[in-house]
């Protein structure tokens, strides 16, 4: 078999998975080559972003199998070999991502004319791409695999469940949906005070300046002592164009529109201002968090990875991950089912009061879905010999010489 990685054109794929089946492979395995000159009848490892047209091309007329490596931030396998016709010459795929079961998905949106939030359905694939991927799947020809830490984390003790504060933590970038995810959290009771968006770094001269904040907004942040304050959005604002129609394009933009969204849902702005001004956490605060609170939550764009490295760390740790009923379109490595290694709310109730409720599990349920889902990480996430666990190394060798 060989791995075939040059120029390491993605790094998280490089060092978490091709590095580590190299380690694997040559403690317990044979082998693996890195060139594929001439290579002929054999199985080639590739990141599906080199598998253009010509490259399949070239490795199927030389006898070759091929087993592609798919990462793209999100639940579609890479652009280049997307389409059915392309991806069906490949003989398998890994995808950093749980796998689409379903054509279809629940967006949440913003609607105009109620000003309020609500659910859109939207289709995955084109009919032809999807007949292509679902039959993939189902014949063992497209498999999940977890998105793991980069890094060794830190070990924490969990806390049992009587010993845990009952709500819900949220961190992460400032993303529009996660933040509208918030929001009604908070106007339940159930959102941790630790939750929210490091805002920060975006206000200072670190930053990228294309990531930066306008500058009014920033010299309001020195202004205020380093306070992300209530404001009215100006021209110069990030994104000053916010649509409500695309809430993805608000991600990571001046929190001044932040504050907009909350007051156009009904929120007083003052009383949230906690939110976008969360102070930052180091990994080993952020799991001991984890330790002593019941449930973390999330909410991304449709069609994302559902089950990232924020649910493997709340696994570690005992702490259930409460996610949008989404997650079930989806089939993961390691298994991963609803009600048995994560609790779901459905994203039609973010504003209804049956939100609560999705975050009142019992003692008995709590303890049952964090201990199923520890056992998930401590089989398949947690690291040992080598970066990346090495029952997953395992698992993905035995997989590609099922068919090669
Ligand atoms: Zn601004």
């Amino acid at each position: 078999m060989i791995i075939y990685d040059p120029n390491r054109g993605h790094e998280y794929l490089s060092r978490m998975f091709f590095d580590q089946l190299h380690a694997y492979a040559n403690r317990y395995d044979k082998p693996f080559s890195t060139s594929i000159d001439g290579v002929k009848n054999d199985t080639v490892l590739i990141n599906a972003d080199l598998l253009t047209p010509e490259m399949i091309d070239r490795l199927k007329n030389g006898g070759n199998k091929i087993v592609g490596f798919s990462i793209t931030d999100s639940s579609y396998i890479s652009q280049v070999c997307r389409s059915g016709k392309q991806m069906e010459k490949v003989d398998m795929f890994f995808a950093v991502t749980g796998i689409q079961t379903t054509n279809h998905g629940q967006e949440i949106v913003f609607n105009k004319e109620t000003n309020g939030i609500t659910t859109e359905d939207r289709r995955f694939l084109p009919d032809e791409d999807w007949a292509v991927f679902d039959k993939m799947r189902a014949t063992g020809r497209l498999h999940s695999l977890p998105y793991i830490s980069w890094d060794r984390p830190p070990d924490v003790s969990p806390r049992p469940y009587n010993q845990r504060s009952q709500k819900a933590l949220v961190r992460g970038g400032h993303h529009m949906r996660r933040f509208i995810l918030c929001l009604f959290l908070h106007k339940a009771g159930k959102l941790d005070i630790n939750s929210g968006f490091h805002t920060a770094p975006y206000f200072g001269p670190t930053m990228n300046p294309q990531f930066k904040y306008c500058e009014k907004c920033c010299n309001s942040f020195e202004w205020h002592h380093g306070q992300a304050v209530v404001r009215e959005p100006v021209s110069e604002c990030t994104f000053k164009d916010a649509s409500y129609e695309d809430l993805g394009a608000w991600n990571n933009k001046c929190p001044a529109m932040f504050y907009r969204m909350a007051q156009t849902l009904g929120f007083d702005p003052y009383g949230i201002q906690y939110l976008l001004n969360a102070r930052w956490i180091s990994d080993h605060e952020y799991r001991d968090m984890l330790a002593r609170i019941s449930y973390t939550t999330d909410l991304k764009w449709l069609f994302s990875i559902y089950a990232a490295q924020r649910f493997w760390d709340a696994a570690s740790a005992g702490c259930v991950n409460v996610l949008p009923s989404r997650t079930m379109d989806q089939e993961y490595f390691p298994i991963l089912n609803c009600e048995e290694h994560y609790a779901f709310y459905r994203e039609s109730s973010i504003i209804s009061e049956d939100l609560s409720r999705d975050f009142e599990l019992s003692d008995y349920w709590h303890n049952s879905i964090s201990r199923n889902a520890r056992e998930q990480y401590d089989e398949w996430i947690r690291p040992g010999e080598f970066a990346t666990n090495t029952n997953l190394l395992r698992h993905i060798i035995d997989t590609i010489r099922k068919v090669t």
